[in-house]
């Protein structure tokens, strides 16, 4: 069984006698984690699909959509998104994206009334792409992975995959510059320190080096560690997505904007449905969230340059929760 096979029984909670690995996705705690980089970042876009209802927030979809035999994840990575190339595909199915651009049309109208446009509001934050990096690290506090084959579970030494938000990456990007060297680097490369901060909700993250003395301490990797499997983060992140499947999972309403302005056409996946049909649309009674959106969406659509206000990855979350991939 391939890495890659192992990781794919996993997700599917298939733990049985298939076999797969456990303890492989590394959670930051809060307070100090002391791990070391192995390897380059993979650059990913990932949609968050369940809500919170501590804050009020119903996500995209409903609870039961994440139950059952045929759930899906909370989570999933953007399907318009290329990892190895780390560029927007020019192919675009994503439903999630779509969603967005449906809100960011509706918001872009500026005529919405309070209701409607709390609704767009909270539809384009739901929507948006999350950026994140992959890494292989060592965790140095518990470097053991669990293997599970013909349901034995064993642990061993391994390297884990660490998803860091965009500011952490930034700021460990800034202490190799700092540093004058890659602190990946196998032979003179460093521990580092994140620093998980929990403070009313709100999650803050902070990076320095391990010290010794006043120095940057360089933990070269030992024979052990270079033997360590390298987990391919491409393929990780690549996973297909059954883009039909979670089109399905949406809250309804959430299916009639789809059907609406991006209708699937059968026989052709492939093809990006036009976005908007301005034509379709005329009177609006007011009445319905629906006829609200429609009309406004049919006056947005006129101006030309509303999409070129929005680019593709215009907001970077931080503090979200940690990906399952
Ligand atoms: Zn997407």
């Amino acid at each position: 069984m391939s890495m890659l096979d192992k990781f794919e029984s996993r997700f599917n909670g298939n733990t049985s006698p298939l076999g797969g690995v456990k303890d492989v996705f590394f959670k930051f705690k809060t307070g100090v984690n002391r791990i070391r980089l192995v390897g380059d970042m993979v650059e990913e876009r990932a949609h968050y699909l369940a809500g919170n209802v501590k804050r009020s927030n119903r996500g995209l979809c409903p609870p039961m959509a994440f139950e059952g035999d045929d759930k899906i994840f909370s989570a999933m990575h953007c399907p318009d998104w290329d990892p190895t190339t780390e560029t927007k595909k020019s192919e675009k199915v994503c439903p999630i994206c779509q969603l967005n651009m449906i809100a960011q049309r509706a918001l872009a109208s500026g005529k919405l009334n309070d209701s409607t446009k709390a609704f767009y509001d909270e539809l384009k934050q739901n929507s948006k792409e999350m950026t994140s990096f992959k890494v292989n690290i060592i965790d140095r506090d518990d470097p053991y992975i669990t293997l599970v084959e013909n349901g034995t579970e064993t642990k061993q030494k391994g390297l884990k995959i660490a998803s860091l938000t965009y500011t952490v990456a930034k700021k460990i990007y800034e202490l190799s510059c700092n540093l004058h060297f890659g602190i990946e680097n196998p032979d003179n490369g460093i521990d580092i320190e994140v620093i998980r901060t929990d403070t009313n909700g709100k999650t803050s993250y902070d990076v320095r080096p391990v010290f010794d003395g006043i120095k940057a301490k360089v933990t070269p990797l030992t024979a052990e560690e270079r033997a360590y499997q390298v987990h391919d983060l491409v393929a990780i992140c690549n996973r297909e997505v059954d883009v039909g499947k979670v089109r399905a999972a949406l809250h309804g309403d959430l299916i009639s904007l789809l059907d609406k302005y991006y209708p699937q056409r059968s026989g052709a996946p492939a093809t990006p449905p036009a976005p908007i049909a301005t034509g379709a649309v005329a009177v609006s009674t007011g009445n319905t969230l629906d006829d609200i959106t429609a009309q406004s969406m049919s006056e947005a659509a006129t101006q030309v340059s509303v999409l070129e206000q929005y680019p593709q990855n215009q907001t970077v979350v931080e503090g979200i929760e940690q990906l399952p991939f």
